[in-house]
């Protein structure tokens, strides 16, 4: 009888490239996927630890877990990603309803679970697996773990310190996803800029760029998150000279007062970000920017958060993903720093920025309204098509486009989320 798997997956990109890595690896080995947990034989849940209310959820469902393996003892059930830390011990005695307890890309122990012992498969299993997306677009990881150690957050400790894959292996994987119908890659990292520095010959993020954009059916390479201290002149200056390398950046602040940055353990002070963007900007004037704000961090004052405020109105980024600040229990600030902004002014402070966003959102858009953009449509949400322009702004499409297809858009309509238009030349691809 077919083994049959049921997959949970919460937080970033990261985990759902691992959970799509993983899928693919369990349909190469035969095993299908059940479209609830109650039908399946192996349960996975990838965990986020990001913030508390993806572990809450992570928890309800161990609780129903626990119920369904009384019913049913040889169920096997795996909690992988970041919920995992370096110690298990402590969670093998709260959950003694798992089986396997994977870090973040731990795959073998699972396959292990799933295959019984196995045949060795070179380590080349895992290399060799790769999930192909239903669009046209497919996130590829090329760096794993973090170096830096923010004061808030968990990452660097459940996922571990930098680990760059080898760059043929990188080019090999987005081979097979440009010959399977993938057209935009997003190159993935917690700190994307940190690519290579522990491989030898040290190739760097624009040298993975510049192989990436040789291959012919890839039209678009994307790549997040940056970090500003590890973006060198070397690499934007690829982004800028590379023609299928978007000009969009996702760009943490978290603050615009430096005893904030300094408190945070960012490595960068105020001055040192606006002169990245400065830089960025002197060689691609028009580059879509997106950035992080932590709002209500421990100690932080009026004049602090004034300071954030007047950043927002200096730079106009196209999107600010705006978060109150909640202690994570294993950071450093969460053992050294009382959470001392009091919650409605922490609220307060979420809503200012939201309405600072919105409002400079929709000054930004509404320069593009009569443009022409270059659109990869990506999919289709109820009729209507949907892409993002190079800049990766959303765009739906008030036209009829083929799923896959480039095309060039006239905007119409602009929102502070998206963008409106109508295809005015869609160019095939093969
Ligand atoms: S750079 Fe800072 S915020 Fe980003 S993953 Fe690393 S430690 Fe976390």
């Amino acid at each position: 009888m077919t083994t049959r798997y049921y997959l949970w997956t919460a937080g970033c990109q990261m985990n759902k490239a691992d959970s799509e890595k993983l899928a693919a690896g369990f349909d190469r080995l035969g095993l299908r996927a059940a479209d609830r947990m109650d039908r399946a034989d192996v349960v996975v849940l990838n965990t986020c630890s990001v913030r508390q209310h993806a572990e809450d959820r992570a928890y309800s469902k161990l609780g129903r877990i626990r119920q369904l393996k009384q019913e049913r003892p040889g169920l096997k059930v795996v909690l992988m990603g970041c919920m995992v830390g370096l110690k298990t011990d402590d969670l093998r005695k709260r959950f003694p309803q798992v089986d396997v307890f994977a870090r973040p890309q731990e795959f073998e122990p699972i396959l292990e679970l799933v295959q019984g012992p196995h045949e060795d498969l070179g380590g080349e299993f895992w290399p060799t697996t790769y999930a192909i997306p239903e669009g046209p677009a497919a996130f590829v990881p090329v760096v794993h773990g973090c170096n830096k150690f923010c004061t808030y957050c968990i990452v660097p400790y459940r996922r571990g310190r930098e680990k760059s894959r080898p760059l043929d292996e990188i080019v090999r994987e987005a081979a097979y996803l440009s010959d399977h119908g993938v057209r935009e890659v997003t190159l993935l990292g917690q700190t994307v800029e940190a690519y290579g520095h522990d491989l030898p010959g040290q190739p760097d993020l624009g040298d993975l760029m510049r192989e990436l954009s040789a291959l012919d059916r890839l039209q678009r390479i994307r790549f997040l998150t940056s970090y500003p201290r590890d973006m060198t002149h070397r690499i934007l200056a690829a982004v800028a000279e590379l023609p299928k390398v978007m000009e969009c950046f996702s760009l943490p602040v978290q603050s615009g007062s430096d005893a904030v940055l300094e408190s945070m353990r960012r490595g960068y002070t105020r001055a040192e970000y606006l002169a990245k963007i400065a830089e960025l900007r002197a060689l691609m004037p028009g580059a879509g920017i997106t950035t992080d704000v932590i709002v209500g961090y421990p100690g932080e004052t009026v004049s602090d958060f004034e300071a954030t405020c007047d950043l927002l109105e200096e730079v106009r980024f196209h999107k600010v993903h705006v978060a109150a600040y909640s202690p994570r229990p294993g950071t450093i600030a969460w053992r050294k720093l009382p959470d001392d902004v009091p919650p409605d002014v922490k609220a307060a402070r979420l809503h200012r920025v939201e309405a600072i966003e919105a409002r400079i959102s929709q000054e930004i858009h509404d320069r593009y309204v009569g443009t022409v953009q270059e659109v990869l449509v990506e999919g289709v949400r109820g009729e209507q098509p949907f892409g993002r322009t190079r800049t990766g702004v959303l765009v739906h499409l008030d036209t009829p486009a083929r799923t896959g297809a480039m095309a060039d858009v006239r905007i119409e309509h602009a929102g502070p989320w998206a963008l409106r238009g109508a295809v005015a030349d869609a160019i095939a691809l093969a």
